[in-house]
């Protein structure tokens, strides 16, 4: 039912259901009229859907729509190229957009209503070769809007996580690429400390959502309001915890070990691949061995995988093409693993909602020496392996023994090769979680 393949995109046209029916009603009444029912049956299906994002495609012969679900991009109904272009005018017209076909690329902000409830669009139009492209965001809070026990912690990570918010003092880094969740975790933090007497102000840009009982604050580096300055700020406001959306530069570095320093919490996000890259990230910063020992207390780093639709999963083993991959990383191979099928629950994807995987890195004693004695990421990856501590590989394998996840979503991450031995696997004696545990989880199903 599932036709992906690497070198096609799932086609469902069945996704857009609603937009099909409405193109072949009879022309009644103005143009206008008729394209925004179109419009609306198109939001209405994308909704139906949990689609994030619409896409309006110019190909030879037309529009494709496409859907984005759970981070993956899915092609549903072709459009006539006046239907297509009549959709792109109507959502520049909403979105304040320059009428003529685009030059540069453009976005704004629409305000529709659907199914009775209002929906904020975020309207990108890029000109591309075959024609104007059309974006659409949907903005919807509530997918973002998840507590600490909803993201697919392992109970271990969980419990090291929440007692962290509620003794740390120093840094909480959260590290990943664009797109890994960082925000989401970020924002489950500050949830989970909404319910202490601390008082927390954040510096954000965007402020992606208003959490009650926190003060936030939005970056404008026009009016010179930059992270760096924002932070040093925040000080004045008596805080408790600071968090600063994200690290992204050697003065807002600089800002987070100031604060770090003056006894406060201190929260935020930077690119990193793994947790101990982090420690190269901000050596890379400019900032000193003994800066970092003395103030990072713990880190988190991350990637998204989507969850198996649990209506119609299959279970099976792995292809010999992923037991290669697995044994090339010197990981062993589940006994059974799970196969993504499709059926209408899950928009005939296979899948349903997203999971976090990740590895959380408490520094203890001996691992802040070893930062102090620069040690490279090889030296403090091995150590952390060494001492049994579980890597975002480790968190995925698990998730896949469970059905939690696929092998091929894990492959489709990315960017996990590099846990691969540099010397060969020792065998049963490595210590490590094994894929093939079943292991309890906390709240699995929040997808
Ligand atoms: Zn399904």
């Amino acid at each position: 039912m599932n036709s992906q393949t690497p070198l096609e995109r799932p086609h469902q046209p069945l996704l857009c259901r609603g937009l099909e029916q409405a193109l072949q009603a009879p022309p009644a009444g103005e143009e206008n009229t008729r394209t925004s029912a179109l419009l609306n049956a198109l939001l209405e299906d994308a909704l139906r859907e949990r689609a994030s994002d619409v896409h309006l495609d110019p190909a030879g012969d037309g529009f494709r729509i496409r859907f984005r679900i759970d981070g993956a991009m899915i092609d549903t109904l072709q459009l006539s190229p006046a239907e297509g272009q009549r959709l792109v005018r109507a959502c520049k017209n909403l979105a304040a957009l320059e009428p003529g076909v685009a030059r540069v690329p453009g976005d704004g902000r629409a305000e529709f209503r659907v199914s009775d409830r209002p929906l904020g669009v975020r309207v990108a139009v890029t000109p591309t070769v075959s024609g104007e492209k059309l974006a659409l965001r949907l903005l919807r809070a509530e997918l973002t809007r998840l507590s600490l026990n909803q993201l697919g912690l392992s109970p271990s990570d969980y419990d090291l996580l929440r007692r962290a918010v509620q003794d740390a003092r120093g840094m909480i880094l959260l590290s990943g690429p664009t797109g890994s969740g960082k925000t989401t975790t970020l924002y489950a933090l500050l949830h989970e400390m909404r319910h202490t007497s601390r008082s927390v102000v954040t510096i954000e840009d965007p402020v992606e959502y208003v959490v009650p009982g926190i003060t936030q604050i939005q970056v404008n580096p026009k009016q010179g309001l930059t992270f760096a300055e924002g932070a040093k700020g925040l000080l004045r406001l008596d805080p408790d915890v600071i968090l600063m959306g994200e690290m992204r530069d050697a003065a807002s570095a600089r800002v987070a070990i100031d604060v770090a320093d003056t006894g406060l919490l201190y929260l935020s996000s930077l690119h990193a691949r793994d947790a101990v890259a982090t420690i190269t990230a901000l050596r890379n910063f400019g900032l000193q061995d003994f800066e970092i020992a003395a103030s990072v207390d713990l880190i988190v780093a991350q990637r998204l995988v989507r969850r198996l639709c649990v209506k119609c999963r299959r279970a099976g083993s792995a292809t010999t093409e992923e037991v290669q991959w697995l044994e090339r990383l010197g990981q062993p191979v589940p006994a059974e693993t799970w196969q993504a099928v499709g059926c209408p629950q899950c928009s005939m994807t296979g899948y349903y909602g997203r999971t976090g995987i990740f590895e959380v890195w408490r520094l203890n004693e001996e691992e802040t020496d070893l930062v102090l004695q620069h040690a490279d990421e090889h030296t403090l990856r091995r150590h952390l392996r060494r001492s049994g501590r579980a890597s975002m590989l480790d968190d995925d394998l698990a998730k896949v023994a469970e059905g939690i996840t696929t092998l091929a979503e894990m492959q489709a991450v990315g960017g996990l090769g590099f846990y691969a031995p540099s010397e060969p696997p020792r065998g049963t004696a490595r210590p490590r979680r094994t894929a093939t545990a079943a292991r309890s989880r906390v709240r699995p199903g929040a997808g």
